[in-house]
């Protein structure tokens, strides 16, 4: 069986054609079937991972998976949320993200609360009423300034507070471990591997 993953990203398609392994499943990236991505037009998570999945099904006739991620933050109303990548601007600067969150949050009354969100959807095809959908969630704090090299996006600032170290301060396979994706997609793959057993 082919199926498609909704991302131009090759470590996560390295990830699910990885974590497959053995279910007879070839994974295919959106770019390599020379499908543009579509505009995110959803407001929550979830809206935004079927859209890219059923976006990819419909183009290429093929089972689709996607995701979809962000950082949410209550203090500041569920910001970034969806709009994660490009909190400070459609260039979606990873340091400019960061510096606009310690700026809102230094304006807040100190609630420093936050939780990185994941969901993973699979459908069969483009109409599929009963798609599979997966969530992961890691909550954790926002530092008072960044630390750590790893990672990207908001990790220098995000802080497990079990293991008081930032995600970039976390090595690949410890964030795996707990982080939202890690979460979602191994959520996802027990439902895709039970299916493909049955
Ligand atoms: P995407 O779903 O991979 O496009 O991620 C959306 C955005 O959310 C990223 O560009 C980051 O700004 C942020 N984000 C999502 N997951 C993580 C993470 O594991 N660490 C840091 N930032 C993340």
């Amino acid at each position: 069986m082919r199926m498609v993953l909704a991302t131009g990203n090759a470590g996560k398609l390295a990830e699910l054609t990885r974590m497959l392994e053995g279910y007879g499943v070839e994974v295919v990236s959106q770019a390599y079937l020379g499908i543009d991505p579509p505009v995110e037009t959803g407001v929550t998570f979830v809206e935004n991972a079927l859209l890219k999945a059923r976006h990819c099904a419909e183009h290429s006739g093929l089972p689709a998976a996607a995701d979809d991620s962000g950082l949410v933050v209550p203090a500041l109303d569920g910001e970034p949320g969806v709009y994660s990548a490009r909190y400070a601007g459609p260039e979606g600067d990873d340091a400019a993200n960061n510096r606009k969150l310690l700026a809102e949050l230094a304006a807040c009354d100190g609630d420093r609360r936050a939780t990185f969100h994941c969901v993973m959807v699979y459908l069969r095809h483009g109409a599929d009423p009963a798609p599979l959908i997966a969530h992961g969630s890691w909550h954790g704090s926002i530092a008072e300034a960044p630390r750590g090299t790893q990672g990207f996006g908001y990790d220098p600032l995000f802080e497990d507070p079990e293991l008081g170290r930032t995600g970039a301060e976390l090595d690949a396979p410890e964030k795996d471990a707990r982080s939202h994706r890690g979460q979602a997609l191994r959520a996802l793959i027990d439902g895709l591997a039970a299916e493909l057993r049955r």
